[in-house]
């Protein structure tokens, strides 16, 4: 029996485990590798990190800080948990393995929307085409910018980051499934942003910080240096929250306490971007340590 098991060693759930064995705890982390830390190249707004750091490194640094104090890892998906009598948790894992223990992290993160059939996209997240105004919304300043998304989740996404630069185009990818709506093709308007309504076919780098340009079906450029996506429909992976009860808001994320991070359900704690509200590499951190602080208190009892 563990005193804690993480499930999703991303950001938030790699510094709860560190924050915990420092406490001395016994602590499993169960990660199958495939969050939004995997994918960015770069993170730019990260105190001490003046060159940036990619989320693959950080989360490799991370997990070697975290083996030093003892924290155990497991590679796999966990599938399903369940609170047994004795108000421990039993988590089961792709693979057949089971865990046990006295408290449970959820850190699992979100999964972004991205078309796979967009050429040369993976290549440069992060480090040329952002996810988010608020970490990287200064990358773009005063910079030709393409947002590559869909119907009015790229709009708004657009008028966003006119705050930045006056030289946004909009490309709505899948114009027949998701629409503009005539609230945002008016606000786009007022925002100096250009429309345009194509598929796109590739993205085009000069080196990973910088675009060319992106390709429309048709083989038009689109000239732009710096990009964001905003295709919609991104998932809070909270499933696994919600088979212990675990309250989770419309948008599948959990609430959570302010100050404690504990869910509804006493002894399972959520962090990271899965919780409400935070979507930042910094934030995830904090809250992973403000988690494990007071599992440890817990633990105490
Ligand atoms: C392209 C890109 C660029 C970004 N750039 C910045 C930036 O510059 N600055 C910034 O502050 N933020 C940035 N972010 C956001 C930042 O990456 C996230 O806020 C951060 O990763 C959140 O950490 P997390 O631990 O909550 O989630 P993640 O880092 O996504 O970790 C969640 C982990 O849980 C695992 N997991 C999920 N479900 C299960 C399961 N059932 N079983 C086992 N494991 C599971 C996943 O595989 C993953 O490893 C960026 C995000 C992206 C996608």
């Amino acid at each position: 029996m563990y005193d804690c098991a993480i499930i999703g060693g991303g950001i938030a759930g790699l510094q709860a485990a560190l924050q915990l064995g420092r406490y001395m705890h016994s602590v499993v982390v169960i990660d199958n590798h495939a969050g939004r830390s995997t994918k960015a190249k770069k993170y730019g707004n990260v105190l001490g990190w003046p060159e940036g750091i990619s989320g693959p490194e950080l989360r490799e640094r991370g997990r070697d800080q975290a083996r030093e104090v003892g924290v155990e890892f497991i590679e796999d998906k966990a599938v399903s948990a369940a609170k047994s009598k004795d108000k421990s948790f039993s988590i089961t894992c792709e693979g057949g393995q089971v865990v046990q223990a006295k408290r449970l992290l959820i850190s699992t993160g979100i999964t972004d929307r991205i078309p796979p059939e967009i050429d040369g996209l993976r290549q440069v997240l992060g480090s040329a085409v952002y996810v988010c105004p608020d970490c990287d919304g200064y990358e773009i300043k005063g910079k030709k910018a393409v947002v590559l998304g869909t119907g009015n989740a790229g709009a708004a996404m657009a008028c966003v980051l006119q705050y930045w630069s006056d030289q946004i185009t909009y490309i709505n990818h899948e114009p027949e499934e998701y629409v503009v709506s005539k609230h945002w093709e008016t606000k786009c308007k007022e925002n100096g942003v250009t429309i345009i309504k194509s598929r796109i076919s590739s993205v085009h780098q000069v080196d990973s910080e910088r675009l060319s340009g992106i390709e429309l079906g048709d083989g038009e450029i689109v000239e732009a240096e710096k990009g964001f996506i905003a295709f919609g429909g991104s998932k809070a992976e909270s499933d696994i929250a919600a088979q212990l009860g675990v309250e989770r808001l419309e948008n599948g994320h959990i609430p959570v306490d302010g100050r404690t991070k504990e869910t509804n359900v006493k002894y399972v704690w959520a962090a990271g971007d899965v919780a409400a509200h935070s979507q930042l590499l910094t934030v995830a951190i904090g809250d992973g340590a403000q988690a494990a602080i007071w599992i440890h208190k817990s633990l105490q009892e």
